[in-house]
């Protein structure tokens, strides 16, 4: 006779507190990857609300759609989605300056060495352009181009490898997520926690109780209850490392205005005196914001800057958001998971925050644990967390660090404040001889620190000596190629607008 299974210790109910962006995409991916009997109930509140903001993605978020098998078009049509292709920086590291750091490759390696060494040697000899027209997607944003891979581009074309994102209207994103979910078994529950039960025993989470008086027990709880992290924080009293003194944005007013011409594929940050401001186009409206540092500017000029910077019309009043940059002192902490906002906080300057959700999945689905909890996934967990989070923290910092700007007080202190070691370190090595390495399975690429580095007017005193082994006429004749392969593929791509048109028109007639 066939037995059951007694020994059985799998994780049977699992409850996630929220439903912003970070509470739909966990129930979307756990009732995905999850044992069919395992039971997911997610609670939010419409009184609370979500943070509602967070429309602009990285390429990454590819493997998360795959894993959902979402149908491209139609996840774009619902969301009222456009392309991204990189993000441009305006006035970051002079007042005049434009740079776009493109996703995807960066010209051409050449016997083993990166491209931007051979460029660094062309263009100090004034024979090479700016290093942006030696990426596809960095010259292909800027004229509004846009087209997904072509399946019949040889496949050493630029055109066969395009690395692009999305920008998509958040509330959107989170209802064709919910929709997703709750097809697939998902249980929701409106209504405000009033209380979280902790065991006796272990002060593991038991239950949480909801103003109603339903009590709703779990073995798993993933908060994603945004920046107070009800259960991580007020409940588990995890900890919050601090990180304003090296990116001091603290507050972000933001605002939708009309589009007034076909969208960009291409997010805009453009620095301001006391921060920078956001332009998101989707295919009906505009997402704007300026996240700023209160230290150095009042609520009600930040305000009023962003609101002489639109494009369009404003569509209602700015909303303020208040945060505190840094992360949880642990992720994990018992049977509490932080996804989100819950977890910690850097600003959006990189769009990295959807992208440490769906990593966080990941790495959940990875060491997903049994009944025991064992510490030991828990500790691998929050290590793999901290090292990805700090990583980030690096790359951002780089913006606001390596800036020629001293024009307001918030500029001069950036400009002037101590930088972490593990920055200052890579720095240090990229000036000196333009090398560079990427740590592990941090989140940026070789190419992604390279194009931010030399926008931002970094200087290298060397490169590579093995870009000097071609001769003079062979360095200008392999630049000039890449640059001719670049410029005749963005050529071939068709304007961005047009391609929405083609594939993923939404119908503006269904927005609320
Ligand atoms: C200014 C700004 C700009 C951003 N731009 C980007 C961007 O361009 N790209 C990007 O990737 N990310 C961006 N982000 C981050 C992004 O918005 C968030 O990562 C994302 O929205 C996830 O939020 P969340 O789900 O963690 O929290 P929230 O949206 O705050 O959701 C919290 C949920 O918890 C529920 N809840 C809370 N307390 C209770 C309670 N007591 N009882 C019941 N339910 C409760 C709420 O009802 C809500 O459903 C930005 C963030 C900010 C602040």
């Amino acid at each position: 006779m066939i037995g059951v299974d007694m020994t059985d210790n799998r994780i049977g109910n699992i409850v996630i507190v929220g439903g912003g962006t970070a509470g739909w995409m966990s129930a979307a991916a756990l009732c995905r990857i999850l044992h069919r009997d395992c039971k997911i109930h997610l609670i939010e509140s419409d009184e609370i609300g979500t943070v509602g903001v967070g429309e602009a993605t990285v390429p990454h978020i590819a493997s998360f759609n795959k894993l959902l098998e979402i149908n491209e078009p139609e996840f774009v049509r619902q969301t009222q989605g456009t392309f991204k292709l990189g993000i441009q920086f305006n006035d970051w590291g002079r007042v005049g300056d434009s740079y776009v750091h493109g996703f995807g490759s960066l010209g051409h390696d050449l016997s083993g060495i990166a491209f931007h060494h051979y460029w660094h040697r062309a263009y100090a000899a004034g024979a090479a352009k700016d290093l942006g027209a030696y990426s596809l997607n960095t010259l292909a944003a800027p004229q509004g181009r846009f087209m997904v891979s072509a399946a019949d581009a040889r496949k050493d074309s630029p055109l066969a490898q395009i690395a692009y994102a999305y920008h998509f209207d958040a509330g959107l994103y989170a209802q064709y997520l919910r929709r997703y979910a709750e097809a697939r078994g998902v249980k929701r529950t409106e209504g405000k926690i009033q209380q979280v039960l902790l065991r006796p025993n272990d002060g593991f989470v038991d239950a949480v109780v909801l103003e109603s008086g339903e009590r709703i027990s779990g073995e798993l709880f993933i908060d994603c209850s945004g920046f107070r992290g009800l259960l991580i924080e007020d409940a588990l009293h995890t900890g919050y490392e601090d990180w304003t003194h090296w990116l001091p944005c603290d507050r972000a007013w933001a605002v939708p205005c009309t589009k007034v011409g076909p969208p960009t594929p291409y997010t805009r940050s453009t620095a301001r005196g006391a921060g920078w401001q956001w332009r998101i186009p989707l295919q009906h409206r505009t997402g704007n914001g300026y996240v700023y540092s209160s230290r150095h500017i009042s609520d009600d000029e930040a305000a009023s800057v962003l609101l002489s910077h639109l494009d369009g019309e404003a569509l209602g009043a700015p909303r303020p958001l208040k945060f505190t940059t840094g992360r949880r002192k642990k992720f994990w902490n018992k049977n509490v998971v932080a996804i989100g906002l819950a977890g910690g906080f850097m600003e959006p300057l990189e769009s990295t925050s959807i992208h440490l959700i769906q990593s966080a999945l990941s790495r959940l689905g990875l060491l997903f644990p049994t009944r025991e909890f064992s510490p030991v996934l828990t500790d691998q967990f929050n290590e793999q967390s901290i090292f990805e989070h700090e990583r980030i923290r690096d790359f951002l910092i780089l913006h606001y660090y390596a800036t020629e700007r001293r024009d307001t007080a918030f500029w001069a202190y950036c400009a002037s404040m101590d930088i972490p070691d593990t920055l200052k370190n890579k720095l240090a090595l990229f000036k000196d001889s333009g090398r560079f390495f990427r740590e592990g399975e941090e989140m940026f690429t070789v190419v992604s620190w390279v194009q931010v580095m030399i926008g931002q007017r970094i200087e290298l005193a060397a490169h590579h000596p093995m870009a000097d082994n071609l001769s003079g006429p062979e360095l200008r004749e392999f630049v000039e190629h890449v640059e001719k392969v670049i410029a005749s593929c963005v050529q071939a791509m068709p304007p961005h607008q047009a391609f929405i048109d083609r594939h993923c028109r939404a119908d503006y007639t269904q927005i609320p």
